[in-house]
């Protein structure tokens, strides 16, 4: 296998993206990028953006572009999104935010945009039981919980429900989805860019077909800046 890739994973709240996207990163080496988690870092660290994105994300609205903007476009002017390419969590999930990041990205391009489809009374259900660790971000569920009273397995971090995990927040970024998010998968179809996967079964299943579906549309690139190919 060779490393690197630029992915988008497009899924509504509870397809399972995040999930997802870190065993994708795993498997071809690539940072995840996942904006909620750079906003929730924000957040923490009570950056003046993460105050101002704070009010916007507790009610489930998206946080206005001339916040979010330029730290994508920080993140992805990094030596490792340049190198090896990335997968996107999150990010885009409006027309006008796909348009900005082909313009960031060019003359580069994208691999390959997922769709994750998964049912709305499946992602309702996961969305209710999820809980997430505050450190790092690592999801868990009230079925599969970690192994000692909501300490993070993977760093000790405290375990808990999301402050936007509430019934009002979730319908409000659902129906977001249907209306944003919706005809963005439609605009990543016309261009011929979009593979939909299906989300449904265990998360190996679906890393499975994932994993199927990039090989088939990755284009074969050095395995770093310089080696040649
Ligand atoms: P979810 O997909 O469940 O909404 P995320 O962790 O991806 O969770 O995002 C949490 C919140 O962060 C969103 O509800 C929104 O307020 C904000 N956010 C994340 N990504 C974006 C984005 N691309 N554009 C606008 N707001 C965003
Ligand atoms: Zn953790």
């Amino acid at each position: 296998m060779v490393p690197g890739a630029r992915l988008i994973v497009l899924g509504k709240q509870g397809a399972g993206k995040g999930t997802q996207c870190v065993r994708l990163s795993h498997h071809y080496v690539i940072p995840h990028i996942s904006t909620g988690d750079m906003l929730r870092g924000a957040v923490k660290m009570q950056t003046p953006l993460g105050v101002e994105a704070k009010r916007f994300m507790d009610e489930g609205e998206l946080v206005p572009d001339e916040l979010l903007l330029g730290l994508v476009d920080e993140r992805l002017a990094q030596d490792d999104t340049i190198g090896r390419g990335f997968v996107l969590d999150g990010f885009p999930r409006t027309v006008k935010q796909a348009e900005a990041l082909d313009r960031l990205l060019a003359p580069l391009e994208l691999d390959t945009v997922l769709d994750l489809e998964v049912p709305r009374d499946l992602v309702l259900a996961r969305l209710a039981s999820r809980r997430v660790c505050v450190d790092c971000g690592t999801n868990y569920s009230t079925s599969t919980p970690p192994k000692v009273d909501w300490i993070c397995d993977v760093c000790g971090g405290e375990v808990v429900q999301r402050p936007d995990d509430t019934e009002a927040a979730i319908k409000r970024r659902l129906d977001l989805y249907d209306t944003e998010t919706a005809p963005l998968v439609q605009w990543y179809a016309a261009s011929g860019r979009l593979a939909a996967v299906d989300g449904t079964g265990t998360p190996d299943d679906v890393t499975e077909r994932l994993v199927r579906t990039i090989d088939e549309h990755r284009q074969p690139r050095p395995t770093s800046r310089g080696t040649g190919a």
